[in-house]
């Protein structure tokens, strides 16, 4: 028999949102998937942030293996978002390609430029707006024909009810796409990704209504596709899962506290003016992660009018109902304080959590070229992190702080951050230099990322209504996609083949021998021009930016 095989990403789905839903009977065609398939906790890698969780998922390895790290990679101190070209490792679709399997794979993020597989790709989140979007190029027009103008992104400047309405738009045009694409063809696998669940959970997480919304969507989409193809086997996973985040931890402003971080000569003095109107809670601009402020920020900013002075001259409850009464887009333009410009003393600086990497990427650089003081410095920090307490609570902020070559192995892990931070639950970092501590409660609580993610898997191969007692790995995912669809599984993939486990223990799957095949490594060098120019990286970083990933 063929065995054919559908992966539904869920961007940032949990169990702690589906399972209260499935109580409820809200969610009719996952309770079926989990009742009569497999359910397992995902691990996603460290840090749980979209990239490089994607990418170990696409080759089943651990990033010192892929090489890519995070939504930027960078050379010589210097960063670039991070592209296709940058996975140095063979994704599942190319493997299954080379050995003569037809795939569609649909909105993976880390996916551009698209790369010509046997089958069709289209590109996801990180690709530049008017640029080439599938392989082969032809069909885009289909897409834009099917789905009335095919989008990759929601519109990220929205907010409220209109950026809920634009996320399920846009999923809708990928379900839509996906089948149109499915019917069309022959195809072995099959994958699509939807952010719906990520960018509703980030934004409204304390907006329950909103958030269960998303998942009743995203459960009639998944029905859709499981109607359309009952004879393939479903797999959902899931990148990392999102939790309700309370606290900011300010990295840099511990840095610059600690005397790790020196703000240039001249401007401490008027930094210690700046401390005293910056935000109260810290929710600066920084800390939201906008580096640059709009141009409405700034000539407020040159009026003086600044969030922090605004909420000082209108009473409490006044402020509450003009909240509610001006959208956060318009709010967001309030520059918070004078935090919005400073300059580092990079010479003088021996760390920085600043500049290379997307917040959610928990990094922290060790500077300087003195190896026995890097050496020193980052220890130093470790231990001085792993001991730090929240000043408000007493409660620990870290559980973990890794150095590099903890956490990755393989021939890039030296191109990895020095450290790597894992924060306890409902703690997130920003970049923010000149919050009021280094540790503040937020005012309104959003959704951060989690390392536990979701596994489900469903079909005639699975054994049914089981929960396993222990978490797999996301990088579990592809070397048991390829034995599934009878493929060898490369030598060095850090995942595992699962069989036993999710499979029926009689079936052919389990009883067929594993096969490895060996590595091989993807060309260095080829490849390393970036495929973005400036104007791309200026609109995706503003994208990232309104995820609250930078
Ligand atoms: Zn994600």
């Amino acid at each position: 028999m063929k065995r054919k095989l559908i992966i539904v990403g869920l961007d940032g789905a949990t169990f702690d949102v589906i399972d209260p839903l499935l109580q409820k009977g809200q969610l009719p065609c996952l309770a079926r998937l989990i009742g009569e398939g497999t359910r397992a906790t995902l691990m996603s890698t460290i840090p749980y942030s979209t990239i490089p969780a994607w990418p170990s998922f696409m080759t089943g390895k651990n990033p010192g293996r892929h090489g890519v790290f995070d939504f930027f990679t960078v050379e010589d101190g210097r960063r670039r978002l991070t592209s296709s070209r940058d996975i140095r490792s063979r994704t599942l679709w190319e493997i299954l390609s080379q050995n003569g399997r037809r795939s569609v794979v649909m909105n993976v993020p880390g996916t551009y430029p698209p790369a010509p597989i046997n089958g069709v790709l289209v590109t996801g989140m990180l690709t530049p707006r008017e640029s080439p979007f599938t392989s082969p190029p032809e069909v885009a027009d289909l897409l834009h024909q099917v789905t009335g103008g095919y989008r990759i992104n929601c519109q990220s400047h929205l907010s409220g009810q209109r950026l809920v309405d634009d996320v399920l738009t846009v999923t809708e045009k990928h379900k839509k796409g996906f089948l149109t694409l499915l019917r069309r063809d022959e195809w072995d696998f099959a994958m699509l990704m939807f952010r719906a669940t990520d960018v509703i959970q980030h934004h409204f997480w304390d907006r329950r209504d909103v958030v269960e919304l998303c998942y009743r969507e995203i459960d009639r989409c998944i029905e859709d596709i499981a109607h359309a193809f009952p004879e393939a086997t479903i797999i959902l996973v899931s990148d990392h899962g999102l939790q309700g985040q309370q606290w900011d931890f300010h990295v840099n402003k511990w840095l610059l506290d600690q005397g790790y971080m020196h703000i240039k000569r001249g401007r401490t003095a008027e930094l210690s003016r700046w401390e005293q109107i910056a935000d109260l809670e810290g929710r600066g601009a920084l800390a939201q992660g906008r580096l640059h402020p709009s141009r409405v920020s700034r000539a407020l900013l040159k009026l003086g009018i600044t969030g922090h002075n605004v909420r000082k001259l209108i009473p409490g409850h006044w402020w509450t109902s003009l909240k509610k009464a001006v959208p956060q887009s318009m709010r967001d333009h309030l520059p918070a304080g004078k935090d919005l410009e400073y300059e580092v003393d990079w010479d003088r600086s021996l760390a920085s959590a600043y500049q290379l990497y997307a917040t959610e990427s928990k990094a922290i650089q060790i500077l300087g070229t003195d190896q026995e003081t890097r050496r020193r410095v980052r220890g130093e920090i470790i231990e001085k992190l792993e001991q730090l307490c929240n000043p408000l609570t007493d409660a620990p902020i870290v559980r973990r702080a890794y150095r590099r070559e903890e956490l990755y192995e393989g021939p890039y892990a030296h191109h990895a951050p020095d450290i790597i931070l894992d924060l306890h639950n409902g703690y997130n970092v920003t970049n923010a230099f000149f919050a009021n501590d280094y540790c503040t409660l937020r005012d309104e609580i959003r959704g951060c990322h989690h390392r536990e993610g979701i596994f489900v898997a469903f079909g005639e191969d699975v054994r049914e209504g089981v929960t396993l007692d222990s978490p797999l790995s996301l990088m579990d995912a592809m070397p048991t996609a390829l034995h599934y669809l009878g493929s060898a599984v490369p030598g060095d993939c850090d995942g595992r083949v699962v069989t036993t486990e999710i499979f029926k223990p009689d079936c052919e799957v389990c009883r067929r021998e594993v096969r490895f095949e060996r590595p091989q490594a993807t060309e260095l060098g080829l490849e390393e021009v970036s495929p973005y120019v400036d104007e791309d990286q200026a609109e995706i970083e503003e994208r990232l930016r309104a995820l609250g990933y930078l």
